[in-house]
């Protein structure tokens, strides 16, 4: 007996946060549907995308490696080659029809090669972007309607069919009517978007970062007349969960065909998205691809089958693995991490329990982030071997530390190293942060035993704490923006107020 379904249909939802699907809980109710197919699922609470950009992620879910293992990243002009889809093999060695149906421009044919892969490839776009010139995506209804027209035609095969659907995505414009204007959340959140950029990729820095909050200027809504634009942030977010709404509305119709098509029972259905979006992290709005922050790389994954009853899976799980899971293949689970190409950024799975609670809460960035950048420009480094040097960074509330860890690497060997060096090095920082505020804390409480038996002495309880709160100052400044405690002293002597203000502008983000 084939232990396999017969039909295998794997929906990628392009940049749907889990915290925004009511399957994990949100208020609004955007899935219903999906909360639905819930009782025969399973629902993974530490899914993780393999990257936080649809191309870079997209292929690694169905070939199986790491972004960074797959031949076009780092130059682009390179296409796919078989060996960058080892999952795509296993199904046709497992006597499946290979599909895909895609709604994003990105993994069309205009973009890639990924159609030489499948057996069939849908990517009829029909519809234009109303901000990002040139780019074309079909809606959920028209690429469900072609799959499900393909299915008919094909029932009696083993089929594999993947869908790629798109409503979440932005631009979040004012054609679209959301349902969800004018309730409770919507009344709540009063967040407002300071400034708008012309680019999400390179368009904001650090600087920016801190002191605005900011939207990439094609996915935010003009007004007809010049630049001014709407800029309550909750209006956007009730657009994107309208987006996650009508997928989930798509889905229901699709579930009901394939039941009245009798092919229901034989089927097992994985909903999924390739990365999730900014909604206020880092200061940023409706954007992703930027950095493998929590948001964006935790992602939604149910896996259904007609046999099953609903339970939960709270391990790592890379959405690499997604196809050798559907078929109950073995696979490599050893490492679960979202990496991100172009940045070089990576985001480790062991963080996930922590982080997950963390997704508003900026405190939680010192522990999430190590980047390896290669300080040399990127044009030269594409065509030239040459030498260069690796640096972490570790963002700490919005400021950068910086470490150099190596030189002379040529670039082609640093992109082919970056792989196996970014995990261990991870852990490595890991350690040495968790050391440092041990250090810290045990000096904190030595100067506290200390200050009390002067307290004591003194009688002056008031000064104490005044004492403890200047040191942890001090400390704060030096460890996070490099200011000695010499300079600090100076400053607070000479009474230069501004100075001191400047010392501590951090912006946090209005939640
Ligand atoms: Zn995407």
């Amino acid at each position: 007996m084939d232990s396999h379904p017969q039909y295998i249909f794997l929906f990628i939802l392009d940049a749907v946060r889990k915290d925004h699907m009511s399957l994990y809980g949100y208020d609004r109710q955007t899935t219903s549907c999906i909360d639905k197919l819930s009782k025969n699922g399973t629902v993974y609470q530490r899914a993780i995308s393999p990257s936080s950009y649809t191309f870079a992620s997209v292929p690694s879910i169905l070939g199986g490696k790491y972004p960074t293992e797959m031949t076009p990243f780092f130059d682009q002009n390179k296409k796919f080659t078989t060996k960058d889809f080892p999952n795509l093999d296993l199904l046709k060695e497992r006597g499946y029809t290979t599909a895909f149906f895609t709604g994003n421009f990105v993994t069309s044919r205009s973009h890639t090669n990924l159609s030489d892969f499948f057996d069939h490839f849908w990517d009829e776009l029909s519809q234009k972007e109303t901000g990002r010139f040139n780019a074309l995506y079909a809606p959920s209804s028209e690429i469900l309607d072609a799959g499900a027209k393909y299915i008919e035609k094909n029932k009696q095969k083993k089929l594999f069919l993947c869908f790629h659907l798109m409503e979440a995505h932005g631009p979040y414009t004012k054609n679209k009517k959301s349902r969800f204007r004018d309730d409770k959340i919507f009344k709540k959140d009063t967040r407002k978007i300071d400034k708008i950029v012309n680019d999400a990729f390179t368009g904001i820095d650090d600087a920016v970062l801190q002191n605005f909050s900011v939207a990439p200027k094609y996915q935010i809504a003009f007004n007809e007349f010049g630049d001014d634009f709407e800029q309550d942030v909750n209006y956007y977010v009730a657009q994107y969960d309208q987006g996650i709404y009508e997928m989930d509305k798509q889905i229901n119709i699709f579930v009901k065909n394939i039941i009245n098509m009798g092919i229901a029972k034989r089927s097992k259905i994985a909903i999924t998205s390739d990365h999730g979006e900014l909604l206020g992290e880092d200061n940023i709005f409706f954007a992703h691809g930027i950095y493998c922050r929590p948001s964006l790389v935790h992602v939604p994954l149910m896996i259904i089958s007609p046999d099953q009853t609903k339970s939960f899976n709270d391990k790592p799980f890379s959405l690499k693995n997604i196809i050798p899971t559907l078929l109950n293949e073995k696979h490599d689970d050893a490492e679960v991490m979202a990496l991100h190409p172009k940045s070089m950024a990576v985001f480790n799975a062991d963080e996930c329990a922590h982080l997950h609670i963390g997704d508003y809460n900026h405190d939680s960035k010192i522990n999430e982030s190590l980047f390896l950048i290669n300080q040399s420009p990127v044009e030269g480094a594409l065509s030239n071997n040459f030498t260069s040097q690796l640096t972490t960074f570790k963002i700490n509330n919005g400021v950068f530390r910086e470490k150099t860890l190596s030189t002379t690497f040529g670039y082609n060997q640093i992109l082919q190293k970056i792989h196996s060096i970014n995990h261990a090095l991870f852990r490595e920082e890991k350690i040495k942060f968790s050391k440092m505020v041990d250090n810290y804390q045990k000096k904190i409480s030595e100067q506290e035993a200390v200050i009390k038996t002067r307290n004591k002495e003194l009688n002056n309880i008031y000064h104490s704490r005044f004492f403890i709160l200047w040191q942890s100052m001090v400390k704060t400044l030096h460890i996070h923006k490099n200011i000695s405690r010499k300079k600090v002293i100076e400053l607070f002597k000479n009474k230069n107020t501004d100075e001191i203000k400047n010392l501590f502008v951090y912006k946090p983000p209005k939640i």
